[in-house]
């Protein structure tokens, strides 16, 4: 029995529920379509060093990781593995890029990132990031080739479930979060069937002009 007017022992606080003191975030993997391809949850911190583990156990072998992983501090993400080691095989297979919401915050000094985590360099030397079309005035437009912003977007929407989510037990949080993200890479792919059978002829509509 405890008196009333002692503080609770934080073990007894957070015995029963999933605190953000515990687990200190959520991390999801995602397509540029939106579809959820994983999710975990890092203890205390989101290390550059927990995210590489993470995308090596994701991604065990270099012929199933993608050409492009877009993270928010993905410029600390590739100093780590170069330090490591470990971007001796990343570099394989693929590049570490930050995604356009988070870049702009990225310092214009950093060369690294300048050079190696743009997401949209417009000087021609990534064309499976930025694309040109030549509008009928014969002017160039260039236009990102995919969603950057995919995992962002994401996060937005789970958002709106941590007061629910944060008042569960672990298990229960588990479930949770592991069926939404289900519901939503279905309702994900249902939305991209409907209307790649829609529209056939106009595959420049979600196009972003930078
Ligand atoms: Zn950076």
């Amino acid at each position: 029995m405890q008196p009333h007017d002692e503080d609770h022992p934080e073990s007894q606080q957070r015995k029963h529920y999933f605190s953000p003191n515990r687990f200190y975030c959520v991390e999801t993997i995602c397509a540029p379509c939106g579809v959820v391809i994983a999710w975990t949850k890092f203890a205390k911190a989101e290390s550059p060093t927990n995210i590489l583990n993470w995308l090596a156990s994701v991604y065990p072998n270099i012929e199933s990781r993608p050409d492009y992983i877009c993270i928010d501090k993905a410029c600390q993400v590739l100093h780590t593995a170069v330090t490591n080691g470990s971007w001796n095989q990343w570099k394989l297979s693929s590049r570490f890029i930050v995604d356009s919401y988070h870049y702009i915050n990225h310092k214009a000094t950093d060369d690294l990132c300048r050079l190696y985590c743009n997401p949209s360099p417009q000087d021609g030397s990534a064309p499976n990031l930025v694309g040109q079309k030549i509008d009928q005035y014969g002017t160039i437009h260039q236009f990102r080739e995919f969603n950057t912003e995919a995992c962002e977007q994401l996060n937005a929407w789970l958002g709106g479930f941590e007061s629910i989510l944060k008042r569960m037990t672990q298990r229960n949080f588990n479930w949770f979060l592991h069926t939404m993200l289900f519901y939503h890479s279905k309702y994900v792919l249902t939305k991209i069937n409907k209307k790649q059978s829609a529209t056939h002829s106009d595959d420049s509509e979600d196009d972003t002009e930078l």
